[in-house]
């Protein structure tokens, strides 16, 4: 489910101003003056000065807030996020960039951690900030996976989330059940809170020009676990064995992950599935009924 907003999003940004992007001012350029991008870092830096405002007006009301930025690099989009936020926390790798934003920014303003991602303490942001976290990233593509599984684990330590990443993954990230993206990375993000897609920016509006388009979300988090009577530690598995193989239906993945056919059938009236349904059809609701039916914490397979 869609909301009209980002529709209207999508077709306004990506039928009318998908190839023009607007040119950032030659100060944040630094790195294609100083120094080559580095492909195994994923830096791909943004270059159009619209998309940096949108970015930033998407996180919402930035006043005495907080804001972590991963991957600042340059610092194209850290500006405008330090323009609006009491304060941003940037978490980069690579040392050059990290030396460069210093010198970038008052230290009241910017606080940079020379930092793999996947290490940040998110908690020890949080209490410092006194506050849950903002978390923006345009994310290095080859890692997204296992940031967006660190930003859940972080959960209780952040508020929203804007993050941009390849198309492919936001399709999926923000996919409704019966829809062909809809599967396990969308169940996962979404039971951690509901995820919708802003707008996308073709390659044009990166410096170098990554080979695919990519999407802005927004990841509210809030967590539905206890709110659909299911557990995190089991249900979270129980949805990748659901998963697991595409072409086979419910019933056939569910054998295969060991459930027997007599709780199988069970299950599936209770929860009110239709034998021959796919995974794919499946709400979260229902996953989370098909989860209670089958008492998998008890069943233990
Ligand atoms: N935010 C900048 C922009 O939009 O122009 C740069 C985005 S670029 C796609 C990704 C950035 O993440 C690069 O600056 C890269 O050095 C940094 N990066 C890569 N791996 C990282 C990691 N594990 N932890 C923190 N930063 C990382």
């Amino acid at each position: 489910m869609q909301s009209s907003i980002s529709r209207s999003l999508r077709n306004g940004w990506e039928t009318s101003n998908l190839d023009r992007p607007r040119r950032l001012s030659a100060s944040l350029n630094y790195h294609q003056e100083s120094m080559p991008a580095k492909p195994r870092l994923g830096q791909n830096f943004l270059n159009d000065s619209e998309a940096v405002q949108r970015i930033a007006a998407s996180l919402g009301d930035l006043s005495g807030r907080t804001v972590v930025e991963v991957g600042p690099g340059a610092g194209a989009i850290t500006s405008a996020l330090a323009a609006r936020a009491a304060h941003v926390v940037a978490v980069e790798l690579d040392p050059a960039l990290v030396a460069h934003l210093r010198t970038q920014f008052p230290p009241d303003k910017l606080t940079v951690h020379q930092q793999d991602v996947l290490r940040f303490d998110f908690a020890a942001a949080s209490a410092q900030a006194g506050q849950r976290l903002l978390v923006f990233g345009n994310l290095p593509y080859f890692i997204t996976s296992q940031i967006l599984l660190k930003l859940a684990a972080s959960h209780t330590d952040i508020d929203k989330a804007v993050l941009m990443v390849q198309r492919e993954v936001a399709d999926r990230v923000t996919a409704q059940p019966g829809s062909r993206d809809y599967g396990l990375l969308s169940v996962t993000v979404q039971m951690f809170g509901p995820a919708e897609k802003l707008f996308t920016l073709p390659p044009s509006a990166f410096s170098p020009p990554p080979d695919v388009y990519s999407t802005v979300f927004r990841w509210r988090f809030a967590l539905r676990f206890q709110e659909l009577g299911v557990e995190e530690s089991s249900f979270l598995p129980f949805i990748r064995k659901v998963f697991a193989q595409k072409r086979k239906t419910l019933v056939n993945n569910l054998r295969t992950a060991g459930f027997s056919s007599a709780a199988i059938a069970g299950a599936l009236t209770q929860a009110a599935i239709d034998s021959r349904a796919r995974a794919e059809a499946l709400s979260i609701e229902t996953l989370a009924a098909l989860w209670r039916a089958l008492d998998v914490t008890r069943a233990a397979v």
